[in-house]
């Protein structure tokens, strides 16, 4: 148990943050500024060519100073909107369609290292002013100006050569809560979610907080899952499926259902992405330190069918248990007989509320008596009672990028 007053003192200073907010307004009256320099040079430049004033080495001279003034105004942008997001308060940009690309992933190790790299480009156009100009620079200046490029890029390199095991180390630690971004991560205040452990057994001892654990813990877990690919939220375009539920899809990304234990289930025709989906689920379920295992409708019937055979039912149920998160992959193509519909019933039944399943089917819940007969309802009410059902529509990616690739 936390000590209340210290909760609160640490709260009160985490909140002085916000006394930082002003300070990327006042950078973004100075980009205001350099707007203004912009429009200033390229008028300047454009009245020098229409008075035939301009010679060619003024042109570029006048265009890279353009150029500097547009690769200052991106790096006060990666200031404003990185620094902010890092520092004082999360911007929620996740699936806005101009999120810049770097903020998915940034924190203070990315953030020194993008400006470092914004610095030496901003150094390079100088120094290339210098030489295109080279009549009328001084050589000492030219001498100073490539030296102070060079130790430019020498800090850049060693500051992106830190970041590696830095951003490795703070990744472990560190949190998450952006759903593009994986689940591993730092507690928010408040949030207990991430401190759960994996699973308890029905005999549950007091549970320890996760440590936090290795990459290459959670690789090997995504090799034992059996994902038939990897795929990951980062590669789905959110754009293709119609009246695709971005929210929803987002909320799973952190994998806290896998710690709730609830269910997923991905209904829409083929090629909608659903097993995409599912796996891509599964890989941060894997990176969120739960253990995975993915295997077809077709698939886990076969499994199932040789335990009961083998008379070992309960004992692959039960060891089942050890993995936090079953996927159970295109429900729906293939009927099941009532026999293998009950062995269906009963993984379904044994893990409800104790551990999450992750089923995708081509035809909604209610149309499930097609597949499972007699055991559909049963089924279907306990996979459904604590599930998001995900809807997907629209046409098959498969095909849509056949087409667009004939039409190109
Ligand atoms: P389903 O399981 O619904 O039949 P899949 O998930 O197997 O569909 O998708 C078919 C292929 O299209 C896969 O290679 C998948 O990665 C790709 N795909 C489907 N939807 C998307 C999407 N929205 N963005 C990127 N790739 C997609
Ligand atoms: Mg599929």
């Amino acid at each position: 148990m936390r000590n209340p007053t210290t909760t609160t003192l640490g709260y009160a200073l985490f909140a002085t943050r916000w006394l930082q907010a002003p300070l990327y307004f006042g950078l973004v009256a100075a980009q205001g500024v350099y707007v203004y320099k912009f429009f200033k040079e390229l008028w300047t430049l454009i009245l020098m060519c229409v008075s035939g004033h301009a010679t060619e080495t003024y042109v570029m001279l006048a265009v890279l100073k353009l150029v500097d003034v547009v690769m200052i105004a991106n790096l006060l942008i990666m200031v404003i909107v990185g620094g902010y997001e890092t520092f004082v308060s999360r911007i929620g940009l996740q699936g806005h369609r101009d999120q810049p690309e770097w903020l998915s992933h940034v924190n203070s190790n990315v953030l020194k290292v993008k400006l470092a790299t914004a610095i030496v480009g901003i150094s390079s156009v100088h120094l290339l002013q210098m030489f295109v100009d080279v009549h009328h620079t001084p050589r000492h200046a030219l001498l100073w100006g490539t030296v102070i490029h060079m130790a430019f890029i020498a800090s850049a390199a060693i500051l992106a050569y830190m970041s590696g095991p830095m951003a490795a180390h703070a990744d472990r630690g560190h949190a998450d809560r952006t759903p593009l971004r994986h689940p591993r991560a730092e507690p928010e205040p408040g949030d207990r979610r991430h401190g759960q452990p994996e699973r308890e057994t029905p005999a549950a001892t007091p549970p320890a907080p996760r440590r936090p654990e290795p990459d290459a813990d959670a690789e090997e877990r995504i090799r034992a899952a059996g994902f038939p690919a990897r795929k990951l939220l980062e590669d789905f375009d959110e754009r293709h499926p119609r009246g695709f539920d971005r929210e929803a899809v987002a909320r799973l990304g952190k994998a806290d259902f896998v710690a709730a234990r609830r269910n997923v289930v991905f209904v829409g025709p083929p090629g909608t992405g659903k097993t995409h989906l599912a796996i891509a689920l599964g890989v941060r379920a894997c990176q969120a330190g739960h253990r995975v295992l993915f295997a077809t409708a077709a698939d886990w019937a076969a499994r199932l069918s040789d335990a009961r055979a083998a008379g070992r039912l309960d004992a692959e149920l039960a060891a089942l248990d050890e993995h936090a998160l079953l996927i159970v992959d295109e429900v729906g193509y293939t009927p099941f007989d009532a026999a293998t519909a009950g062995l269906f019933f009963q993984l379904v039944a044994r893990r409800y509320e104790r551990a999450s399943l992750i089923v995708t089917s081509d035809r909604p819940l209610g149309r499930w008596d097609e597949v499972f007969g007699a055991s559909a309802p049963a089924l279907a009410d306990r996979l459904a009672h604590h599930a998001e059902v995900v809807r997907l529509d629209g046409d098959s990616y498969r095909t849509r990028r056949a087409t667009s690739a004939w039409a190109d």
